[in-house]
């Protein structure tokens, strides 16, 4: 048995999955049956079949080095078990299957009689090629540029401050009511808003907490965190960090996520593991606080102002592995004349096929429209000329697949069509003014 030289970049790959081999991973990485159940399951493989997409086959790549680590066969008789040991150019090949061809989206888990989170070991794949430099460039700048705005905070506070002036007189004139405010920085306010980078999820939750009478305040950070999507938990516990401070600064009682499924996976399930334990506020999205608001009758909401069939895509994060799936539609119920389901849905939903940071990666572009075939066929199937979802990533991915896919659907935001309903029951409800004399 002859063993392959070590360089210190196959050091420190291993060290990485060494980091975050916790009890979880060992278990999706043991249990396997290779029964090829999950391949009709990934929207990479039903998209497009060929055998390196059937998810068990991914994770073989990965298989094969932990059980030259670890199994005792596989240290004694590596080709008895398929173990192996790993090469650079086994590293180089790993790129793509964990970082473009799976979204980690965890639809193979749920169909897996075994519940193998194939997911996790991509997610480690992508931990061993970050810490190798081998992660896309645009992922590592965008969670770089996320972590140097946290330590340099001070510095654009002004500046912000005056941008979401601009915001809040854009957020009066379409309410048509002056007295709407953008709050920053309010000390005591019940909730910390995060949206994303952009007017775009600022503005709607602007007037949708104006409307509801909530207590808030606009974050200083934006609430994506393409940490996560590099398998860094240093990374990633650096941005949510900010976020985390700024809660705890302010002493706010729940930090609400703007419409973005992995803020939600990232802050919500993932870093109370990073910071040892829950927080002293709760994290939710945006889209449970507009359930709630529809049932607790704070929203007048005027459902003919989206008079088109509307269906709604799930966000693989929200729905399938955060259990948000009645809210977004109650909320589309109450805004919408027509909804329309999507088949499958739910937690049984297809990825759109730009989850996992893959919509920020431009040089895969072809490969996630690729991807995406299967979910452009269920939009079509649907019928429904508007395509609704809460999630940014997706909403990116499905207006680039109504391109190219020719669908000509028009593809909205959840609070876009709870503003739009809402503007038009506030005309509805307007008392005239008397005629001047
Ligand atoms: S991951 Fe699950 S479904 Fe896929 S081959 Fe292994 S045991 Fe079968
Ligand atoms: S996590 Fe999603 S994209 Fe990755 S292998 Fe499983 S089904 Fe396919």
């Amino acid at each position: 048995m002859s063993e392959t030289v070590r360089t210190e970049t196959i050091n420190t790959a291993l060290g990485a999955l060494e980091r975050v081999l916790d009890r979880r991973l060992v278990a999706a990485l043991e249990v396997c049956a290779r029964c090829g159940i999950c391949a009709e399951a990934c929207h990479v493989y039903a998209s497009d079949p060929r055998p390196e997409h059937v998810p068990a086959a991914r994770a073989e790549r990965v298989r094969a080095v932990y059980r030259r680590q670890h199994d005792p066969l596989g240290k004694l008789f590596p080709w008895l078990v398929g173990a192996k040991d790993l090469t650079e150019p086994d590293l180089d090949a790993l790129a793509e299957p964990a970082f473009a061809s799976c979204t980690l989206c965890r639809r193979c888990t749920i169909n897996c009689p075994f519940g193998v989170d194939t997911a996790l070991i991509m997610r480690a794949a992508r931990a061993m090629l970050t810490a190798t430099d081998r992660a896309p460039e645009m992922l590592v700048m965008l969670a770089d540029a996320a972590i140097a705005r946290g330590e340099h905070a001070e510095e654009f506070r002004e500046i912000y401050r005056e941008i979401v002036a601009g915001l809040e007189h854009e957020a009066q004139e379409r309410l048509g009511d002056p007295t709407l405010r953008i709050p920053l920085d309010q000390q005591g306010a019940e909730i910390l808003y995060v949206g994303l980078s952009g007017a775009h999820t600022i503005l709607p939750a602007a007037i949708i907490f104006h409307e509801a009478n909530a207590s808030w305040t606009l974050s200083m950070f934006e609430a994506s965190n393409y940490g996560l999507f590099l398998g860094d938990p240093a990374r990633a516990k650096a941005i949510a960090r900010r976020i985390v401070d700024e809660a705890v600064r302010l002493g706010v009682k729940e930090v609400v996520l703007t419409e973005c499924g992995h803020a939600y996976a990232a802050l919500r399930w993932e870093a109370p593991n990073w910071f040892g334990g829950e927080f002293p506020f709760k994290v939710r999205s945006i889209v449970e606080v507009l359930a709630d608001y529809v049932r607790d009758g704070r929203l007048a909401l005027d459902p003919t102002a989206n008079p088109e069939p509307v269906t709604y895509h799930d966000s693989c994060n929200l729905a399938r592995n955060g259990g948000l799936i009645e809210a977004p539609r109650i909320v589309l119920r109450a805004a919408v004349q027509n909804f329309v389901e999507m088949n499958p849905h739910g937690k049984e939903n297809f990825c759109c096929g730009g989850g996992g940071g893959l919509v920020a990666i431009p040089e895969w572009f072809e490969t996630r429209m690729r991807a995406g075939r299967k979910k452009a066929e269920q939009i079509r199937a649907a019928g429904a000329p508007v395509v609704a979802t809460s999630c940014e990533n997706c909403n990116l991915q499905l207006t680039d697949l109504n391109g190219y896919y020719d669908l000509n659907v028009q593809v909205v935001g959840l609070m876009e069509l709870v503003v739009n309903a809402l503007l038009k029951a506030r005309r509805r409800h307007a008392v005239p003014l008397p005629e001047a004399a």
